[in-house]
């Protein structure tokens, strides 16, 4: 490995065991591997993928665990056999690493490789000053917004993206649940000319001003039917009951396309909602290929990120205020100014 002298500790804040706050722990700079590189954090955004991981919903997290992976940061050592080199600002999203040989693999569809590892869950993450990631998974940043913002990109984005595309070419288009997700795809859907209905939860009249204001050209509660029918709805929010509702809200042959990783049981419904060929699908985490085309996409529209940013120590409280739809866009944690002492 080659890289620059840093200090011999690191702040992270760890997940220890499920339906735990997280604790800051000092620990060791982690050394990269032949084909790793070691990032510097600038900015880890917060996701609700980790409150899934935090809360137990998600199985066999690699405990003791650091969460964390819409990360922003810059190289400061690389492994063996690594082409990136320090210095480059990188982006480190929720997929960390494939087998490269599965049928999936092979297909395109690396995103369901069932080998597949992935940040801050199976892998350390980025709530930390330092993080290492495999090389190949990595996504290059050269320009555009700063760490804080560029970071909500990495997940929010990007699967955001993948369920836009797996929505197909429509029109009018709903978003259940108005957070850091659909803020990203309103502004890139509105670039691509369609429209776009914001769900929120009942009563959320920020949030469905916060929607307006960024080009949705309908807000409402997400128990209200839209003034017409939807090509395809995007469901963000983890919350089963809204599967009935978006199927209700769609035209035939609409899609409603499920984004989370993990949502609550979904109603019995009749069959009705879904005759007349609607599709009822769900996305599941990300290839390196969408990351490149969202990327390159978020850059020419171009997209940006309201953010409220938190020092890494305060990660419990970002994900408090993510649970409780306390603020608008996404949630990012900042960690210890580069060169300051690390705890002791
Ligand atoms: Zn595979
Ligand atoms: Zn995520």
């Amino acid at each position: 490995m080659s890289g620059t002298g840093r200090p011999h500790g690191m702040q992270a804040m760890v997940l220890t065991a499920p339906r735990r706050p997280l604790s800051l722990q000092h620990l060791p700079i982690p050394v990269p591997a032949p084909g790793q590189v070691r990032l510097r954090v600038l900015a880890c955004a917060v996701c609700r993928t980790d409150l899934h991981v935090i809360d137990g919903d998600l199985p066999d997290p690699a405990l003791p665990l650091v969460p964390g992976h819409e990360v922003v940061g810059l190289i400061d050592a690389v492994g063996e056999g690594v082409t990136l080199a320090v210095g480059q600002r990188v982006g480190v999203p929720w997929l960390g690493w494939t087998c490269g040989t599965c049928a999936y693999c092979r297909a395109d569809a690396e995103n369901l490789c069932p080998a597949a590892r992935f940040t801050g869950y199976t892998l350390p993450g980025g709530y930390a000053d330092y993080l290492v990631a495999d090389a190949r998974y990595c996504f290059v940043l050269p320009e555009g917004p700063d760490a804080a913002h560029a970071a909500p990109l990495l997940c929010a984005g990007l699967i955001g993206y993948r369920a836009l595309r797996l929505a197909g070419v429509a029109q009018r288009l709903g978003f259940y649940g108005f957070g850091a997700a659909a803020h990203l795809l309103t502004q890139l859907a509105r670039w691509q000319g369609r429209q776009i209905y914001a769900f929120t939860r009942p009563g959320d009249a920020s949030a469905q001003a916060f929607a307006r204001e960024l080009g949705a050209c309908w807000a409402g509660d997400s128990a209200q039917a839209p003034p017409q029918p939807l090509d395809a709805a995007i469901l963000f929010a983890p919350v089963g009951a809204l599967v009935p509702a978006a199927l209700a809200a769609v035209r035939p042959g609409g899609a409603v396309v499920c984004a989370g990783i993990h949502m609550s049981e979904i109603p019995a419904f009749p069959y009705r909602l879904l005759w007349q060929e609607r599709q009822l699908r769900s996305v599941a985490n990300l290839t390196r290929r969408d990351g490149e085309a969202f990327l390159a996409l978020a850059s020419q529209v171009p997209v940006r990120s309201t953010v409220t940013c938190y020092p890494l120590a305060a990660a419990n409280q970002a994900l408090e205020d993510l649970r409780t739809g306390r603020l608008h866009g996404a949630a990012v944690l900042l960690p210890t100014p580069a060169g300051r002492p690390a705890v002791s």
